[in-house]
């Protein structure tokens, strides 16, 4: 199975509760598995979810305070170019999933996990809550740019995929679904395709349950690829996230994705996401954890 990384994605954003050490770790802990790095998106590809006025502010460096504190990530060129970067991962990801790029001969990788990415709450404006832009979303929008018009996202961090939500609002080629927690950031939830809103405390069984009862709703779209948001903070040790997920419960959710995409023949493009567990080694391993499963799904595909 090929894996999209760079070693840049580990930004110096200063003492912070977003590990970006994290792409690092992962990375360490994948055996046998091909390396993809990625090119950093271009500035055209980024304005295909973002605006110009916004994209001129990130690269100038004219952000206000105000847009700081919304970003709630420190202002620098290395930072900005760090996420150029992980959109570029994103975009390698989804077009090597999709056989718009080949990478390796002669195997059909339909599965690729990006070892980053998931920045779902940058809108076409703004950013915020980490996510300085929205890769999922170019990503998305290379594709229909690629004759890959009908598109899904399965966004399961623990927080609202605010701002996919709102690029895509009136796009119905692209279906989008959040299951998250609901007394939870952001405050402001514009509406999903489907939204499935979790009480706190909500754990293994209820969570799972409601899952597969939405996911045959989201292949019923008939998707030509998914993306899924793989966040790792429904974990009940994150400090960021109060769903109370077990590692295991986070490894049958991830399998429930896979198994139902993978089922169906439709490439799959996964991005990490969030991930905030008190102990960073947790975060870690439950984005290793994802990652095994598409490997060992991928597997399956190449005996087939
Ligand atoms: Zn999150």
């Amino acid at each position: 199975m090929i894996v999209v990384h760079s070693p840049r994605y580990q930004i110096d954003i200063g003492p912070h509760v977003f590990p970006t050490e994290k792409y690092r770790l992962i990375r360490e802990r994948l055996v046998g598995v091909d390396v993809a790095e990625p090119e950093p998106a271009t500035w055209e590809e980024l304005a295909l979810a973002h605006s110009a006025e916004y994209l001129a502010k990130l690269r100038g460096g004219t952000m206000t305070d105000e847009d700081v504190a919304q970003l709630e990530l420190p202002w620098s060129m290395a930072m900005v170019e760090g996420f150029r970067l992980m959109v570029g991962g994103t975009i390698l990801a989804a077009t090597i999933a999709c056989g718009l790029e080949r990478r390796a001969a002669n195997v059909e990788q339909r599965t690729v996990c990006h070892v980053g990415g998931g920045l779902h709450h940058a809108f076409p404006s703004h950013g915020e809550g980490f996510c300085p832009f929205n890769d999922v979303a170019v990503a998305a929008r290379v594709l229909q740019a690629g004759g890959i018009e009908r598109i899904a996202i399965v966004d399961l961090d623990v927080h609202h995929g605010n701002g996919t939500a709102f690029i895509f609002e009136s796009d119905p080629r692209v279906f989008t679904f959040s299951m998250h927690q609901q007394h939870n950031y952001p405050i402001w939830k514009p509406r999903s395709t489907i939204d499935i809103g979790l009480a706190d405390g909500t754990h293994d069984a209820t969570y799972l349950e409601k899952l597969a009862q939405a996911l045959p709703q989201v292949m019923a779209h008939l998707p030509q690829c998914v993306f899924y948001l793989a966040g790792a903070d429904p974990f009940e040790d994150d400090q960021l996230g109060g769903l109370r997920l077990t590692k295991e419960g986070l490894r049958r959710r991830d399998r429930l994705v896979i198994d139902a995409v993978t089922a169906a023949a439709v490439p799959l493009t996964i991005v990490l996401a969030g991930g905030y567990a008190r102990r960073v080694e947790d975060t870690v391993a439950i984005h290793c954890a994802t990652i095994e499963e598409a490997a060992r799904s991928a597997s399956g595909q190449t005996r087939s």
